[in-house]
Order: structure tokens, then C-alpha cells, then sequence
């Protein structure tokens, strides 16, 4: 029998890669990994690691301002953003070396270098070549900025984690995850922000009701929603840019930043040469089983491009280290993936929204509570709350939850159990709440709304 370097060569030390690597590895596989930038890749690196610390840093501006209603004064605040960098790249390093450990703790080889197919059982980095059984993809994605005149003034989220000073005023392009983000996180670090959206409401894909909700949230915060519009070309003006929209307006600004999306990371992989399918847009095809179409290549994560978050990239990992190499016939279930937007507020979401709801089911009931979180009875903020239950009638079953308010990702993460285990609307009712909490919305809510 031909003899391998490695049972399996991953290609990428991001959420997926790292965690099939040493998954592999800790079943008795002989694992060598490539990474080219960063370990730990995107998530780690400039997503949702550094985004979350983000997210703090800028929400502390609405903690101090409410805690002024529980008696609390102070003369001036003062951010640095300095300092807020540095300690978000020590934090980094940090995490860089833990991923270090972790996959030289179990076992697995790590090269330094862009790694690239020489055959369907060869891989190349740094001019040395390495065979392999099996081969992993697992390289990522890339943010993608639209081919228009001034593209190049342009920053994307990997650059917005390394300015050297916040900008006083941005303007910021998308309307998904990442604009609706950095909007409440530049704007809270006292950024001007305006936001400018193609469509007439961003969030596409998440429930309606929230999408609106955070429109007004936003709003009363002072953040600039410029919908149904676009940028035609970006112009310099001295230190500054000009955005012409599609709408005839204009908008001078400091920093324009694009979040129109990412593509699957395929460059330099040969992956033509050795066969590998790729779809329009470079996503690599895969089976069920996360086989490409050489059958010992596999791919996983933001590469294959079907739902591009970190915990998806990890449990695909995972299912694809047991079939692999512990025999475990592991299928990968999308169902009910729970997911939030750090949004100011945070929005949670899983399963259903009302409108994919409609289509699938004939008789639906809506639960809705519009609230006023208890902190801000005292502290002045006009911020609210929206729950939101979708209620096949026919069973009882829960089809979604959708929640806009503080901590709607923690909140959100146990109620993705329930409706995991297909929790119906009576059981949630025979829960018995902890109080005062705004989750105890989710058990209370008893008449529906529609
Ligand atoms: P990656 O983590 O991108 O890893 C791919 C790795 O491959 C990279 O390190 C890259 O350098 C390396 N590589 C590429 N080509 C080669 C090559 N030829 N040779 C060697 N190495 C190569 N998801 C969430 O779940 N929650 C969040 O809050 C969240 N926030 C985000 C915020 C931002 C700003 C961004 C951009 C993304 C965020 N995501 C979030 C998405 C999440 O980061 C990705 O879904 C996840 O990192 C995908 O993992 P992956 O393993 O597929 O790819
Ligand atoms: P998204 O796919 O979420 O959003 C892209 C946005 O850009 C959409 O509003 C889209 O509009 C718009 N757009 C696309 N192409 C163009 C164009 N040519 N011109 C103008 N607008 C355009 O991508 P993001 O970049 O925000 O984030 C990438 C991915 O990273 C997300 O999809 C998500 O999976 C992940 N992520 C997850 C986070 C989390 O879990 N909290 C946080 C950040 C990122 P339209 O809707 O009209 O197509």
C-alpha cells in the first residue's frame, strides 16, 4: 500500500481547520497543518474575538450614561482607542499561542506558508512537498468590496482592527452582519456613522418584526440610516472622501468601510488543475460528507459557503474528524443554528422567522412582547425590548424565537436547546421563570398577538 506523510493535511488554521486538525490527531491520525497569516484564522484574528471586545469597549458609553439614574455622577468621560488596540493585540497574541499549544499539544505538525495542491495527494508549502490520505480545505473567505470607481479608498473590517485613530465620521456599506455592528460600535465610541443599505431594510433573512425594531432602536440612538440607496463613487478631497450616492446626495466623509460580504478563500490553491468544483462565486462544492469532487479532498467552513460562522465551521470539523478517522457515521444537522448580531441592542435568533413560517405552515400564532427592560425605569435610556414566539398551532411546536435587548445572544443560546429538542409552547408556559429577568419574558407569554 502507498505510504502518506500524513493521514490528513489541513489547508487553514481557522475555527474549522485548527478543530478537525486536533480532533484527528486525538483519534491516532498523523495530522500536518499549513497556515499562511494568522492562527486561529478569521475569528481569532479580525472577527468575532476582536469585534466582541469591540462591542464592550463601545457599550461601556451607554453603561455610564445609565448608571447616572442610579445615582452615580462623573465629570468627563475619555476614551483612547490606543490603548483599546493594544490591549485587543495582546489579547490576540494571546489566543495565537494558545492555538499554538493546542494543536502541538495533540500531536499535529504546523507549517508556516501558503499552501498550495500539487496533486490530489500532494500539498506544497514553502517549496517543500508533503503527501496526505486525505487532504482538508478549510482557507476561509475574504471580504469582497464591489468594483466601483474609488474602490481603493475603501477599508474593509480586517483594516478597521488596526486604525491607528478612530475616525470622527464613517461612513459605513451593507446592510449584514457586520455593517449593523460596527454602526453600534462606532457610533458608541463616538464616531459619526452613517450607514447606507442597497435595500429597504437591512437584516435580510432575519424576522421582520426585529429588523424594523432595530431600525427605530438605532434611530433614537443618532445613527444615520441612509436605505435604498448605494454608493456610485468614492472620490478623494484632501484628507477627506466624497461618497456619491445613487440618490444624487453626497456624503463627505473620513473613512468609507465596506461590509458587502465576504467570498470563499481560493487563490493560489491549483484547485482547477487537480479537479476540485468550485460554484460561481468560488465557493468549493461538497457532498454531505464534506467530500469535494476528488474524493480524498474535503472542505469545510466559509470555504464551501453555507453558513459562515464560527460555531458551523466547528461542528462541521467535528463531524468530519469522526467520520474520518473514528468511525462514526456523524451527519451535520443546519437545523435551528442559533445565531446574534452584536447589534446596540443585540439581537438573538433561532429557527423560523415568521415569514419562512407562513410558507412552511398553514396555522401560525405569534407571541410578541414589546418591553422596557427593568434598568432603564431608572436610567433614563428610551431603549426597548421585542420578544418573539412563532407557534405552530397544529402541534404546539415552537418554530422560532427572535429577541432584540441586552444579552439576546446569551439569552438566546438556551432557548436554541429547547428548540433543538422541539419544545412546544406549553412546556415553555409550564416553566416556572427567574425573576427579574428579561428572559422571563420568553415563559410568560401567554395570549398571542396574532
Ligand atoms: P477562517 O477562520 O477564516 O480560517 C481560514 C484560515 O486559512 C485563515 O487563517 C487563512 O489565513 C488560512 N489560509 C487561507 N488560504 C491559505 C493557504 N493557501 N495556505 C495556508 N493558509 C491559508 N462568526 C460567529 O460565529 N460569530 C461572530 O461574532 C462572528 N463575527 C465576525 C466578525 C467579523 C468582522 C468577521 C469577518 C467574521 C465574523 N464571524 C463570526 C465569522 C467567522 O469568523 C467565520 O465564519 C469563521 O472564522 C470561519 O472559519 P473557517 O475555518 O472557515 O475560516
Ligand atoms: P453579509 O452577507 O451578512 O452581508 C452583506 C451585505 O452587503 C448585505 O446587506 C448585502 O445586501 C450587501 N451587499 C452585498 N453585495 C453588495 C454590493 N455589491 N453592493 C452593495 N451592497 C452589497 O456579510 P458581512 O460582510 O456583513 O459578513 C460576512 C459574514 O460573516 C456574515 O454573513 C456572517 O455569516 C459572518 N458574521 C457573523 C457575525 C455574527 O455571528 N455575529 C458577525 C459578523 C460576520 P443584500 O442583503 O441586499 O444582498
Amino acid at each position: 500500500m502507498k505510504e502518506f506523510d500524513f493521514d490528513l493535511f489541513t489547508i487553514g488554521a481557522g475555527s474549522g481547520g485548527v478543530r478537525a486538525s486536533r480532533i484527528s490527531a486525538g483519534y491516532g491520525a498523523k495530522v500536518g497543518i499549513a497556515e499562511n497569516r494568522y492562527l486561529g484564522g478569521t475569528c481569532v484574528n479580525v472577527g468575532c474575538v476582536p469585534k466582541k471586545l469591540f462591542f464592550y469597549a463601545s457599550h461601556f458609553r451607554e453603561e455610564f450614561e445609565n448608571s447616572k439614574g442610579f445615582g452615580w455622577s462623573f465629570d468627563s468621560l475619555d476614551f483612547n482607542w490606543k490603548k483599546l488596540i493594544e490591549n485587543k493585540n495582546k489579547e490576540i497574541k494571546r489566543l495565537n499561542d494558545i492555538y499554538k499549544k493546542l494543536l502541538a499539544n495533540t500531536g499535529v505538525n504546523i507549517y508556516e506558508g501558503t499552501a498550495t495542491l500539487e496533486d490530489e495527494h500532494t500539498v506544497k508549502v514553502n517549496d517543500k512537498k508533503y503527501t496526505a490520505k486525505n487532504i482538508l480545505i478549510a482557507t476561509g473567505s475574504w471580504p469582497m468590496i464591489p468594483d466601483i470607481p474609488g474602490k481603493e479608498y475603501a477599508i474593509s473590517s480586517n483594516e478597521m482592527f488596526y486604525l491607528d485613530k478612530l475616525p470622527k465620521e464613517i461612513v459605513i456599506v451593507g446592510g449584514g452582519y457586520i455593517a449593523v455592528e460596527f454602526a453600534g460600535i462606532l457610533h458608541n465610541l463616538g464616531c459619526k456613522v452613517s450607514l447606507v443599505y442597497r435595500g429597504p431594510l437591512f437584516l435580510r433573512g432575519f424576522d421582520n418584526d426585529i429588523r424594523q425594531f432595530l431600525v427605530e432602536e438605532m434611530k433614537k440612538k443618532g445613527v444615520n440610516l441612509l436605505f435604498n440607496t448605494d454608493i456610485q463613487e468614492i472620490a478623494q478631497k484632501e484628507t477627506k472622501y466624497i461618497c456619491k450616492l445613487k440618490n444624487g446626495n453626497s456624503i463627505e466623509t473620513e473613512k468609507v468601510f465596506y461590509a458587502t460580504g465576504r467570498l470563499p478563500n481560493t487563490q493560489n490553491l491549483n484547485l482547477e488543475q487537480v479537479g476540485v468544483l468550485q460554484a460561481p462565486n468560488g465557493a468549493i462544492k461538497v457532498n454531505n460528507s464534506f467530500q469535494t469532487s476528488v474524493p480524498n479532498i474535503y472542505a469545510i467552513g466559509d470555504v464551501i459557503d453555507r453558513v459562515k460562522l464560527t460555531p458551523v465551521a466547528i461542528a462541521e470539523a467535528m463531524a468530519l474528524a469522526k467520520n474520518l478517522f473514528n468511525n462514526e457515521d456523524s451527519a451535520m444537522d443546519y437545523s435551528a443554528i442559533p445565531t446574534a448580531v452584536f447589534s446596540q441592542p443585540n439581537i438573538g435568533t433561532v429557527g423560523l422567522t415568521e415569514e419562512q413560517a407562513k410558507e412552511k405552515y398553514h396555522d401560525i400564532a405569534i407571541y410578541l412582547n414589546d418591553t422596557k427592560p427593568m434598568k432603564h425605569t431608572l436610567s433614563g435610556s428610551n431603549e426597548r425590548a421585542l420578544l418573539k414566539l412563532i407557534v405552530d398551532k397544529s402541534t404546539d411546536k415552537v418554530l422560532g424565537f427572535h429577541m432584540i435587548g441586552p444579552d439576546a445572544g446569551e439569552i438566546t443560546q438556551g432557548i436554541g436547546v429547547a428548540l433543538k429538542c422541539n419544545v412546544t409552547k406549553k412546556q415553555l408556559d409550564s416553566t416556572v421563570g427567574i425573576h427579574p429577568t428579561l428572559a422571563e419574558e420568553i415563559v410568560t407569554m401567554r395570549e398571542p398577538s396574532r
